[in-house]
């Protein structure tokens, strides 16, 4: 048999307009940070793309000051129809020019160009828009007469949806009322610098939006600030306990949207074709560094060898490589760290005695990447069952009856999203009514919508994005 071979279809890079160096965003314009700067490096070859500022507790203070000012003097006093516009314009020019921003998440952070470009970037568009929409009608939303903002949203967020994540956190801040000041992760801002432009593009008033870069140190000067009213934070679950204890005992809203180990459960009655794409884009989209990954599979005892065997071969048609040729299915891992900890992870399976098996496939020279990894004869003690990997590496799991497969769900002190893959309704709005699990998908994995709400419950945090929940977060009196 003789198979087509695949010509490279790389993206250009042309349509990028990079500056060498970017500076803080406040109060409408790019200015130096008063930190030592940093390089966001490509991962996918480790090369130099800009140097970024880092903002110091002073910097911090003067993004919260412009903030706190376009509250005071634009933002809070502008009617819902207008903050809509603004939001309306955010989401046509993140449109216009989505393939650039496209090109941008996959460079600074390794993700497959057909991912940004086909997933991130129209999802981002449609969260302005969704949001936009509610701007003037907040009163109608079920959250009670003359629903009020907050003042100013301090906002951090991780590095696996760079844009998306501050799509999520800026549109329902501003469109409930709220100005921002938001603090993207050390190795991808390069989107939101971007994004900072189109703020410019549209008009926005100054100091409604303030993005500030840097490490952990900057996020906790930002989330500490006296003069933020709410915190919204997206990350792993150990830095989002650190973030609870700070804003203990003040009066700031918090939302949490942290870590996550979901089920992904295949019954013996499952359609098992659609199942193993599901399966694939459960835990292979975006090389797995999503919240919501179905890093467990849960597969019935009756069905588990042909599901297995079915995965690896379709694995092995994957193609690992260049995040920006259009054929790449599986990227880069988004930083040496993370790629570390994969590693130490799937070394512990082993050790522990499950059984591993990676696809073959050609791993480049410079940059970071993990193969696509299985692991069958996983125990639910053993590490790489109750630890999120963060990574393309699934952990298969077996039950026998409903019972079982619920309970195994269940058994892990996360509880974002879960999957579902059967024949019967019956069966899955069952077993759905049983998961403590935010999202549940059934026959389907990773779908997003803005209508929709997303959040988690135990250590996957508490506090819902998307939909109208979203907007509670930034009203006052209304619950979050
Ligand atoms: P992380 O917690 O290390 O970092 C997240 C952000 O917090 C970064 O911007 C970082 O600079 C900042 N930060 C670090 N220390 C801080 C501190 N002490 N105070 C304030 N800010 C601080 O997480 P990560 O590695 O960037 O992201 C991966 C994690 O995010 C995973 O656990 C993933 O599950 C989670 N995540 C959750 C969701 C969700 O919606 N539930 C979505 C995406 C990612």
């Amino acid at each position: 048999m003789s198979f087509l071979e695949y010509a490279p279809a790389p993206e250009s890079r042309a349509i990028l307009n990079l500056r060498d160096e970017y500076g803080l965003f406040i109060d409408g314009e790019f200015r130096p940070g008063g930190g030592e700067s940093f390089a966001s490096i490509s991962p996918a070859d480790e090369k130099h793309i800009a140097t970024i500022a880092t903002a110091t507790d002073a910097d911090v203070d003067a993004a919260v000051a412009a903030a706190r000012r376009a509250y005071d003097k634009t933002w809070s006093k502008l009617s819902g129809r207008d903050r809509g516009k603004y939001l309306f314009r955010i989401a046509r020019l993140v449109q216009e020019r989505a393939r650039e921003l496209a090109v941008a998440e996959s460079l600074d952070n390794g993700k497959p160009i057909k991912e940004s470009r086909d997933v991130d970037v129209p999802l981002v568009a449609a969260w302005f828009f969704y949001y936009a929409g509610w701007a003037d009608k907040l009163d109608y939303a079920g959250l009670g007469a003359n629903p009020r903002s907050l003042g100013v949203a301090g906002q951090v967020i991780p590095w696996n949806f760079p844009l998306l994540m501050l799509a999520w956190k800026i549109a329902p801040a501003l469109a409930a009322g709220n100005t921002v000041v938001i603090k993207p992760a050390e190795t991808t801002p390069l989107s939101a610098l971007i994004f900072a432009e189109i703020l410019q593009q549209a008009d926005l008033p100054r100091g409604v939006v303030n993005i500030v870069t840097g490490a952990g140190a900057t996020g906790a000067a930002l989330v500490r600030h006296p003069d933020v009213n709410k915190v919204a934070f997206t990350g792993s679950t150990p830095v989002g306990r650190e973030i609870a204890k700070a804003v203990a005992g003040t009066d700031k809203k918090l939302t949490l949207e942290l870590g996550g180990k979901a089920a992904n459960i295949v019954f013996e009655d499952a359609p098992i074709d659609q199942a193993i794409e599901g399966i694939v884009n459960g835990i292979f989209f975006n090389q797995g560094h999503v919240c919501c990954a179905g890093s467990r599979l849960l597969v019935q005892e009756s069905v588990h060898d042909e599901v297995v065997d079915r995965l690896k071969q379709r694995l092995s048609t994957l193609r690992l490589g260049d995040p920006l040729d259009k054929n790449t299915d599986i990227g880069a891992i988004n930083s040496r760290e993370q790629l570390d900890r994969i590693r130490e992870l799937s070394r512990i399976g082993e050790e522990e005695g499950a059984v591993r098996w990676s696809a073959d496939c050609v791993i480049p020279e410079n940059g970071f990447w993990f193969a696509p990894t299985i692991f069958t004869n996983v125990q639910a003690s053993h590490r790489i069952a109750r630890d999120e990997i963060f990574g393309p590496v699934l952990s298969v799991l077996t039950f026998r009856t409903p019972g079982e497969a619920i309970e195994k769900a269940n058994n892990t002190p996360y509880g974002l999203s879960a999957g579902i893959w059967t024949d019967k309704g019956s069966r899955i709005l069952a077993v759905a009514d049983r998961l403590r699990a935010g999202v549940i998908w059934a026959n389907t994995f990773n779908r997003f919508d803005p209508s929709s709400p997303f959040g988690g419950y135990k250590e996957s945090g508490y506090g819902r994005e998307g939909g109208r929940h979203g907007l509670l977060a930034y009203l006052k009196g209304a619950a979050s």
